[in-house]
This record gives structure tokens, sequence and C-alpha cells, in this order.
């Protein structure tokens, strides 16, 4: 017993899709539904890899419009960190299915997570039926190494055992939270292990002077040096990254996430040099980073403002075209951020969206996906062979609202 989708679009081609045990199992003309199959009627729209969101940090959908109007130090100091600081895992249970639920219903089925209580997120992804890489954030620089230790350690321990959705990860908050000997040993556990690492890195320029200042080494040769850039490392931001750190970056087959929108409200004053990046090699994704600095996960959204930021830094409409943004924000340009295949023996993670929405029946689609798409625009978002929302009806939603709005009061937001 599966799924099997009918009258699916795929290059102007009319298709079914047949998924049995959480992976495609046919595709083509012929598909039909077996005995028992529950049958979605895909009534023409495009069948689409679903989006992939890089960077997150999914349960602070809870401080969501309440990070104020503040420069990145301020606003981690003053408002995010002295709640982060009560939160429970109920907290971060309920920040994270809001979270999950606002990314199912634009689009996005996967998602790189770094929080705290990550037990809770990853008990949400399943809930939700999605998919995350998911790694508690590991500071020392008021603490001490061997807390910070004990804390990976930890995390590494809750969150294995939530199965085939949920892959635990490694994720130092950054170079200027985590000392030389804890990134010395987060980048040693991650090879030994072979665990995915996920860190925030040039961020902001005062980042870059610090690195400088204190290492005398721009970010990136920092991070190798310390035996932590790697085709296992993900990098959040990169927006200073100059030309040898790409070069650098790619040599070593890291990925860098950018997230265009999260930079823009945090007004870091720089934009990520995509052109130069894919240029050199690097492995680029998008990411909405946390709704604490986004406002919002809505990565379909993002998309658009990637590409547009891109063509204005550079002065130049060709700087990015709608084809190579759609395969960035798939993850199509970043093997390691697990993009889906839409083929036999894949694992059944699609799109559905409407042909005939008033956003995407005319024009050429890649372009319409990247420039006018919107969640309107999303007929059906299916993982693993599970319909997880049609019509943007997620179920329990209603529930899920409520309680995270109840948790983020309960703290004070
Ligand atoms: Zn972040």
């Amino acid at each position: 017993m599966g799924l099997t989708v009918e009258n699916a679009v795929v290059d102007g081609e009319c298709l079914g899709v047949r998924c049995e045990g959480g992976t495609i199992a046919a595709l083509g003309p012929e598909v039909s539904p077996e005995a028992g199959d529950e049958r979605l009627d895909a009534g023409g729209a495009h069948l689409l890899p679903p989006l992939v969101n890089g960077h997150t940090h999914a349960a602070m959908t809870l401080f969501r419009g309440s990070g104020g109007d503040l420069p990145l130090m301020p606003w981690l100091e003053e408002k995010i960190w002295p709640v982060e600081a009560k939160l429970g895992e109920e907290d971060v249970y309920w920040g994270a299915r809001l979270a999950c639920a606002e990314m199912v219903r634009t689009g996005t089925t996967r998602f790189w997570d770094m929080y705290w209580h990550p037990e809770a997120t990853a008990r949400a992804v399943n809930d939700a039926g999605v998919r995350a890489t998911i790694g508690a954030p590991l500071f020392d620089l008021n603490g001490s190494p061997k807390k910070l230790r004990d804390s990976a350690h930890r995390s590494l321990e809750a969150l294995a055992g939530f199965g085939p959705r949920v892959t635990p990860a490694l994720a130092p908050h950054a170079i200027y939270t985590v000392s030389e000997e804890s990134l010395r040993w987060i980048g040693a556990l991650s090879a030994e292990r072979d665990l995915p690492v996920q860190i925030h890195l040039s961020e902001t320029e005062r980042e870059v002077q610090d690195c400088l200042a204190a290492h005398g080494e721009r970010p990136a040769f920092y991070l190798d040096r310390l035996g932590l850039l790697s085709e296992r490392t993900v990098l959040a931001h990169g927006v200073w990254l100059d030309p040898d750190e790409l070069a650098l970056v790619a040599e070593r087959g890291a990925t860098v996430v950018t997230n265009p929108v999260a930079n823009m409200k945090l007004a870091v004053g720089g934009v990520f040099p995509h052109h130069a990046a894919r240029t050199a090699g690097v492995a680029v994704g998008l990411g909405t980073d946390g709704a604490g600095s986004n406002d919002s996960l809505d990565l379909l959204s993002d998309l658009k403002t990637f590409a547009l930021v891109q063509k204005h830094a550079a002065a130049d409409p060709t700087a990015i075209d709608a084809a190579e943004a759609w395969a960035v924000a798939t993850g199509a340009r970043a093997p390691r951020l697990g993009a889906s295949a839409l083929e036999p023996g894949a694992l059944a993670d699609f799109l559905l969206l409407r042909a005939n929405s008033p956003e995407l029946g005319i024009g050429e689609l890649m372009a319409d996906l990247v420039y006018a798409a919107t969640a309107a625009s999303v007929a059906a978002v299916v993982v693993a062979g599970e319909v997880l929302t049609r019509d943007g009806e997620v179920p329990e939603l209603e529930e899920i609202v409520a309680r995270a709005a109840e948790r983020a009061r309960g703290l004070g937001l």
C-alpha cells in the first residue's frame, strides 16, 4: 500500500508517481495506482523537488516579532540570550512544531537546525513528518571546554535513535563564542565520527576584524587551521569571505549557506559573493536563519530576495538567473544539504505547485517560481510518501499555533 499521485506535470509531460515504503517506486506516464493505494489527483500541478532550508533555529518562531530593530550583538545580548536562558523542552518543541508547519506550507521539507534542547526539535521533526539535521549550539567563552564537551556528547546521545528523518550534527555557535581549543576538539570529533558541523561564519565585518586581530588570519583560514573546514562543514552566512577564503572553502569541499533576509534585517552591510563563490567551485545553499532575525521561515519568499540582492549588489541583472537561484534553494548546488531527486529509488519527497495559479499560469516556470510563486501556489507537499499538507491545510495547525503562542507568552515574549 502506498501513495499514487496522478496527473502531475514535469517538463510539460503529464505523469504519475507511485510511492511505497517512503521512496519513489515508479514515475512516468504509464504509472497507475495499485490496490489499496491512497490517491492524489495533482490536477496538472507541477511536480518539483522541495526546498531545503540550509540554516535556521526553528524554535525561534517563539521570538518572532520581538527582536526589536537592533544590530546583531545588542540583539543577541539584550533580547535573545536572557530569554534563551529560561527556555525549556516544551518551549522548543512547540516553537519547532510551529516552524515545521510554516516550512511545510511554504514548500520546505528539510532543514538544518542549531538550537537548545535539540531532542525537542527532533521530536517535533518526527511528529511533523519532515527531515532535519540538528545540533545543540556549543559555546564556551564564558564557560569551560569541559562543559562544552559534555554538552556536545549529551546532545549527540539525546539525538540518537530518532530514526532516519533526524541527522545529529555538531553546532559550534561561531568563532567568537567558542575557544580555539574547543573548535579543534569539535573538528577532531567530526572527523572521527563523520558528523556534520554547522557554524556561523563571517556574518559581520567586525567578526573578520576581530579574527584578524586575535589570530592574524581571516575566519576561513582560522577554521581550516583548527581542522574544522571539511566536506562535513556547513558555514552559515559567509558574507565577508574574500577570494582566497572562497578558494580554500571550495578546495576543502565545505558548504556555504547564505541567509540574505536575515543579513539585510540585521544590516550586516554586505552581500554574500555568490557569483565569486560559484566560480570558485563553492557548494552553496540558501537559509532563512531563525525567525528571531528574519522573521519568517518562508524560503520560497527568501528565494526571490536572494536572487534580487545578488543582481542589485552586482549592478547586473544577469548576475544570477532563475534556474540557478532555484537550484540553490532546493539544495542542488550543495550535495551535503540533502537535495531530493525525482526518480525511482529516491526518497518520496516532493512538491506539487498549481500550474493554474495566478502566479504560475503564465510565463517560464523557473522565472515564475523564483519571482512570483508564493505559498498560495503550493497545492501539496509530500515527504516519504506521506502528504503533509494539501491546499495549505496542516493537521493540528490550530493547536500548534495556540500552544506556541502560550509558550512565547510564558517566556515574557
Ligand atoms: Zn543563525
